[in-house]
């Protein structure tokens, strides 16, 4: 099974940056055939991205849609457009637009079925704040935050779902959790979907990914860590150089 590396590029890089960095990606990551790669720009560069990448093995993600189908909801995209225009997958939940967007979980589950509903595979991102890790919350936190994205879900446990859990401390502030905690990470997290679908739904069809400050020097000890099936690289996946170092160290 290919692992993945998912590029979160955010809001860090405008028109021209976001092709230029594309345009490398494909020169330089190519090789890496035991990854699937895949990148998250803008929305609004998600059309000519996808022109690029067109007759490559890199894959498109949006990095949200919105909670409902379609219709009056300004400033939104939805999940049938992000399909249309070449998405395979959507990032679902990121701790950024649950804490400055005020995002729910119950917004985040219509969300997920609104992915599945539309082609998309999404990548639903799970995790604890400092003050929850702090005051020995974190497995509380998980479960609620899985339960209530993953309830009553259209298409599971057939379709392929992403589990990417992401510390928020971790986020953007150079801190990494060490890589063995994701033995942890992983009982739990496979208890909670066994007790929604099934044992052999989480083995088969849930790839448990990590993000949070990942860069080129401790992505490795995560590549090695059998439970680990990828990575979310948000702020070293704009350096082409770091994205290289990072695929290379899954070797
Ligand atoms: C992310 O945005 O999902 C992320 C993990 O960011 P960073 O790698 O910058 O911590």
């Amino acid at each position: 099974m290919k692992k993945l590396l998912i590029a979160n590029w955010k809001m860090y890089l405008k028109e021209k940056q976001t092709l230029d960095l594309i345009k490398k990606y494909k020169e330089r990551l190519k090789k890496f055939s035991q990854l699937e790669i895949v990148v998250a720009p803008s929305d609004l560069y998600l059309i000519k991205s996808a022109e690029l990448l067109k007759k490559t093995k890199l894959k498109l993600a949006a990095q949200n849609i919105a909670q409902i189908e379609e219709g009056a909801l300004t400033g939104e995209v939805s999940a049938e457009m992000a399909h249309e225009i070449g998405c395979k997958y959507t990032i679902v939940g990121h701790s950024e637009r649950r804490i400055h967007l005020n995002e729910t979980d119950d917004q985040i589950n219509k969300k997920i079925n609104l992915a599945y509903n539309n082609g998309l595979t999404p990548i639903l991102c799970i995790g604890e704040t400092l003050k929850d890790k702090v005051d020995e919350n974190r497995d509380t936190v998980l479960t609620v935050q899985l339960r209530n994205a993953l309830s009553k879900v259209n298409g599971l446990p057939e379709k392929e779902l992403l589990i990417a859990y992401e510390p928020v401390w971790a986020i953007g502030t150079g801190k990494t959790m060490e890589a063995e905690e994701m033995l942890t990470i992983n009982r739990l997290i496979k208890r909670i979907i066994s007790s929604l679908y099934s044992e052999s739904f989480y083995e088969n069809k849930v790839k448990l990914l990590y993000g949070g400050s990942i860069n080129s020097i401790n992505a490795k000890e995560f590549w090695l860590n059998e439970v680990v099936d990828g990575l979310l690289v948000g702020s070293a996946s704009i350096d082409n150089e770091q994205t290289y170092n990072i695929a290379h160290s899954s070797l």
